[in-house]
């Protein structure tokens, strides 16, 4: 009596392998279309959206993730864009109130 030796091959496909390597584009609001290329040999990694083109480019180093670079796209993005609002927030005060008078009258 030989027992049969199984030959179980055990293939463990994990398919949750979260790719963080393509993000939100902060422009156009598409989800998953911002990939991130690292360039690790001329220190360099590149955000590129493939919907709207907008794209990024910073130095980096041996310790960076594209996390890291898509951070600081989105940091760079909102002091940009907190001047802008700076410059516009008299213009959205004044639209706040005239809503404000109209719903009430
Ligand atoms: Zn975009």
């Amino acid at each position: 009596m030989g027992r049969r030796k199984k030959s179980t091959k055990k293939i463990v496909v994990k398919k949750n392998t979260t790719l963080d390597k393509v993000f939100k584009c902060p422009f156009c609001n598409h989800d998953k279309v911002v990939e991130c290329t690292m360039n690790k040999k001329e220190k360099t990694a590149r955000l590129l959206c493939r919907m709207c083109d907008v794209n990024y480019e910073m130095t980096i180093n041996y310790l960076t993730e594209p996390i890291d670079v898509y951070t600081d796209w989105i940091d760079e993005c909102e002091a940009v864009n907190a001047v802008d609002a700076a410059a516009e927030e008299h213009k959205d005060d004044e639209q706040f109130i005239d809503d404000q008078e109209i719903a009430e009258g």
